[in-house]
């Protein structure tokens, strides 16, 4: 479920680039949740819960390409094809599957393809720029190295590329946004704190952010605190400072922190969590978005595997 990491690490740059005129394709990514998930209906609640929360958000079906990664099973062809050039070493070496194995999850094929997965969904849409944090830059790398490879080993006649290569489109003003245990806000470590809650369920969350044990009275050191973290992100510049100068002089606990950034988080989504409940109340809806999302996405996907299969020597013989 979308997480306040996810809101200000991906989707309020989404809504800028959405924004500014771009042509974007933002999809809900269920056949990579299949690495580790084992249950269709949740599967199917997911996404819904999913494609409801990026239309809350901002997401406009008329203005971005908007749309389920399953609609567009050419995707999952030419993850096959970019495999057939992908050094077994380079996949090795990646930072997700080293981290996710190393945490449990079971080293199947799909998790150890995982970027293959990724780069096929970037390059079937003849992505120029791929919007993405520091922190996944190496996706996009392995990306345009697999680009690079496939155009190498069969692009004989096409100057520009029978695959266009991206670029990394880095989000440098893009913090990393630390959850209630102080490391990366992330689903995989639990510790988030997820957007459409209710009041009542942000002040609990935000009451197990986790900080030291300095007494009420004392001095604390804002730097130090997960709390004061997030209320970086939620708070203005003045609001701030005053904070800030509040923990320094003593008498002012964590808890009067977290409940500040509870209802700054309350205010900041109250919109948004009332268009969601709306959303998840008409499923047809929201079929009707995703259906019209796949149908953009599917055809700007076959074109492109129209040259990708010609260029490798595969035919559809209908
Ligand atoms: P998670 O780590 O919860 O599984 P994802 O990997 O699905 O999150 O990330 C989706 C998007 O949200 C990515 O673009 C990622 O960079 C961004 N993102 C996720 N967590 C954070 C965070 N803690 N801070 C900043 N950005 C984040």
């Amino acid at each position: 479920m979308l997480h306040i990491g996810n809101y200000f690490g991906a989707v309020r740059q989404f809504l800028k680039l959405q924004a500014d005129g771009n042509e974007c394709f933002y999809f809900i990514a269920n056949y990579h949740a299949l690495t580790s998930l084992r249950d269709p209906a949740r599967l199917r609640e997911l996404t819904n819960h999913l494609a409801a929360g990026y239309l809350a958000l901002g997401i406009d079906p008329d203005k971005s390409v908007f749309f389920a990664q399953s609609d567009v099973p050419q995707v999952t062809e030419l993850c096959w094809l970019l495999n057939c050039v992908c050094p077994v070493s380079m996949m090795a070496k990646t930072h997700s599957y080293k981290d996710k194995t190393s945490r449990g999850l079971a080293p199947n094929m799909g998790l150890f393809d995982y970027p293959v997965l990724q780069a096929a969904d970037i390059v079937i849409y003849d992505a120029d720029l791929v919007p993405v944090g520091q922190d996944q830059r190496q996706h996009v790398e392995i990306t345009r190295d697999l680009a690079g490879k496939f155009n190498l080993a069969f692009d004989k006649s096409f100057d520009k590329g029978v695959i266009v290569v991206p670029e990394p489109y880095i989000l440098d003003d893009v913090a990393v946004v630390p959850g209630i245990d102080g490391q990366k806000m992330s689903k995989s470590y639990d510790n988030t704190i997820e957007i459409f809650l209710t009041p009542k369920q942000t002040k609990k969350r935000c009451s197990q952010i986790v900080t030291d044990s300095t007494p009420l009275e004392d001095p604390k050191d804002p730097e130090k605190c997960n709390v004061f973290a997030l209320l970086r992100l939620f708070a203005t510049s003045e609001e701030l400072a005053e904070i800030a100068a509040k923990y320094r002089a003593g008498g002012y606990g964590y808890g009067h922190a977290k409940a500040r950034l509870c209802e700054l988080i309350n205010e900041t989504f109250a919109e948004a969590r009332q268009k969601y409940d709306k959303l998840l109340a008409d499923p047809d809806y929201l079929q009707d978005v995703l259906r019209e999302g796949g149908r953009k996405a599917r055809e700007v996907a076959e074109a492109t595997m129209q040259r990708v299969r010609d260029a490798a020597g595969i035919a559809m013989h209908r």
